[in-house]
C-alpha cells in the first residue's frame, strides 16, 4: 500500500511500468492502445484479485487425490464506467471469465467537471457479488464517487476500483467518500491540469481506445 494513501496500490511489476510507458506514448497507434490496455487490464486483474479467498476441494490428478484450492466466497462483477471503461473489460475478463458485467455511462460536464449519468445497468443480484469498478482514468475522481454512490444505493458491500493511471486528487476524493474500497493502478500521477486531464497521462483515454479523435 502507497504511503499517502492507505487505500492505494500501485503496481510497480516492471513487465506493467514498461507497457505503461508505451500507452502513454503519443505515437502509439489505436490497434497498439488497444492492446497495451487489454494486456495491462489483465496484469490488473491478477492483482486486484491477490486477497481472494480459496477453499480446498478434493480431485484426482493422474498421481493421486488431493486436496487443492479454487476461488470460493463471493461471485464477481466487472462495472465499466463508461464509454473509456469498456476498453478494459476484454482484459478483465481473461482472468474473470465467469464474471457478471455492468455498466455505468457517466460523462463529464465540460464546466463543472461533474458527472452526469446516462445509463446504468447492472446485474439483478449485484448487492451479492464482489464488485470491481473499472475505468482507465481516476481524474478529479468524481465519476468514480458516483459510480460507487450508485452501486452502494443497490446494496453493494464489497467494492474494489481499478484504473490505468491515477492522479493524487482523484484518490484522495475517493478515499473521502469511500474509504473502504481499494484502488488498484499501474501509476500514481503527478497532477491534473486546469481541464481536468492527468500529467502526465496519456491523454484522453476513450478517444484513444475508440479512435475518436
Ligand atoms: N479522462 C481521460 O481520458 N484522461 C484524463 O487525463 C483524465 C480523464
Amino acid at each position: 500500500m502507497h504511503a499517502d494513501f492507505p487505500n492505494l496500490n500501485v503496481i510497480k511489476h516492471p513487465l506493467m511500468q514498461h507497457k505503461l510507458t508505451f500507452l502513454r506514448r503519443e505515437e502509439t497507434s489505436t490497434a497498439g492502445f488497444r492492446r497495451l490496455v487489454k494486456e495491462i487490464s489483465q496484469m490488473l486483474a491478477y492483482e486486484v484479485t491477490r486477497d481472494l479467498p480459496t477453499e480446498n476441494i478434493r480431485i484426482f490428478t493422474p498421481m493421486a487425490e488431493v486436496e487443492s484450492p479454487v476461488i470460493s466466497g463471493k461471485k464477481q462483477c466487472i462495472v465499466s464506467i463508461m464509454r473509456a471503461g469498456n476498453g478494459m473489460l476484454d482484459g478483465m475478463l481473461e482472468l474473470l471469465p465467469a464474471a457478471r458485467v455492468g455498466h455505468i455511462g457517466l460523462y463529464r460536464a465540460p464546466e463543472t467537471l461533474e458527472p452526469v449519468e446516462y445509463y446504468f445497468k447492472v446485474p439483478d443480484d449485484i448487492a451479492d457479488r464482489l464488485v470491481i469498478v473499472v475505468d482507465p482514468m481516476l481524474a478529479t475522481g468524481n465519476s468514480a464517487v458516483a459510480a460507487l454512490n450508485r452501486l452502494k444505493e443497490y446494496g453493494v458491500t464489497s467494492l474494489k476500483f481499478v484504473c490505468l493511471l491515477a492522479a493524487p486528487e482523484g484518490v484522495r476524493n475517493l478515499l473521502d467518500h469511500h474509504p473502504d474500497v481499494s484502488i488498484t493502478t499501474a501509476a500514481l500521477d503527478k497532477k491534473l491540469n486546469e481541464h481536468g486531464y492527468i500529467v502526465p497521462g496519456l491523454g484522453d483515454a476513450g478517444d484513444r481506445i475508440f479512435g475518436t479523435r
